[in-house]
């Protein structure tokens, strides 16, 4: 009996979605696991795996561009509506592999697979019963005290929007140094501490702000376990996989 989890990549641009998924799947294959990778940005280029199922087979970024004579941005949110569209067609490509993993790597804007309708849906068309997502938070993004709790917003945001179970993940660790990940997962673990920092990055903070942000945060889940990954030496996976085992087989 096949698991069929559906494993999400989800980011904000550059934050090392296709890596991952590209990472998950080598370590996967490493140990006898079936994985197999969809990609269901339109417009990726250059990939570092070589897909098992495409979106790019049924639409096309430059064709759109053309066809309706729109700009690189424009094209961008048409293709990610289009996705909709051909989940039928996806779908029977997936189920054709009777893979026990399927990891799906989501468009390189955030914006286009979360905000807009699209993206929800074919979350729970493909199915609504095993997906997970997984949530990258950029280093790079998150190594000031704002910057990290902008990040936390944007993975309660996903949470919100897809409704799904949801591993939050620190990606490209090596490029932070052991202060700078040991001060980001202080933060993930202690309003307080987050408060402080961000009071001595900004002295003129709009207080009541922060402090109601930071109990959102709070109330709703943001402080939940941040795991560190990167594409050296699969760092970190083992950690994804474990904790995708445990929402699913318990
Ligand atoms: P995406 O746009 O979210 O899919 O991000 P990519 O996977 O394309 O990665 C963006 C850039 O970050 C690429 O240049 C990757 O080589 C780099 N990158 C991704 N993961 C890692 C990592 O773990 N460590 C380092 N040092 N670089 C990474």
């Amino acid at each position: 009996m096949k698991q069929e989890i559906f494993v999400y990549c989800i980011g904000t641009a550059g934050s090392g979605k296709s890596t991952l998924t590209a990472c998950m799947q080598q370590w996967c294959q490493d140990r006898g696991l079936d994985a197999i990778i969809v990609n269901l940005d339109p417009g990726a280029e250059n990939l570092p795996y070589e897909p098992d199922v495409d979106i790019r087979d049924w639409i096309s970024l430059r064709e759109v561009m053309e066809a309706n004579k729109l700009g690189p941005n424009g094209a961008q949110v048409a293709c990610a509506d289009m996705i909709a569209l051909n989940t039928e067609e996806v779908k029977t490509s997936i189920n054709s592999f009777k893979a026990d993993y399927i990891l799906l790597d989501t468009p390189g804007q955030l914006e286009l697979f979360v905000f807009r309708e699209a993206g929800k849906f074919t979350v729970k068309f493909l199915s609504p019963e095993k997906s997970i997502i997984c949530y990258l938070l950029d280093p790079m993004l998150a190594k000031t005290a704002s910057g990290f709790v902008s990040q936390l917003l944007l993975a309660i945001t996903t949470n919100m929007r897809m409704n799904q179970p949801q591993i939050n993940i620190l990606s490209k660790a090596d490029l932070l140094s052991k202060k700078e990940q040991g001060l980001i997962q202080r933060w993930s673990g202690d309003p307080e501490e987050i408060l402080e920092a961000l009071y001595k990055e900004e002295p003129s903070m709009h207080r009541e702000l922060s402090e109601q942000v930071l109990h959102l945060i709070k109330n709703v889940g943001g402080y939940t376990r941040l795991i560190p990954t990167s594409k050296k030496n699969f760092f970190g996976i083992e950690d994804i996989y474990t904790d995708i085992q445990h929402q699913f087989t318990g």
